[in-house]
């Protein structure tokens, strides 16, 4: 992934979005006691540090717009 907003075409910021649990993507909101980045209706957007560091993924930031974009990778585990 470049680092090139496409919102406003400057530079982003490379960075890291990290959670105790997994992050996913969903087209809806869930029960948080349901929430599983496994489940089939979830995009899993962050990958495992390790069994006691959480999980993480790369996010850019743009400070102009006010956006984050991160690039995702379907097989990611
Ligand atoms: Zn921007």
């Amino acid at each position: 992934m470049n680092n090139i907003c496409p919102y406003c075409g400057k530079e982003m910021e490379l960075g890291y979005i990290q959670s105790g649990r997994g992050i996913a993507w969903r087209n809806k909101i869930v029960h948080i006691a349901a929430f599983s980045a496994l489940s089939r209706s979830a995009v899993r957007l962050s990958y495992a540090l390790g069994p006691f560091d959480g999980h993480v993924v790369e996010a850019y930031r743009c400070a102009d717009c006010k956006k984050v974009v991160i690039e995702y990778d379907e097989d990611a585990e």
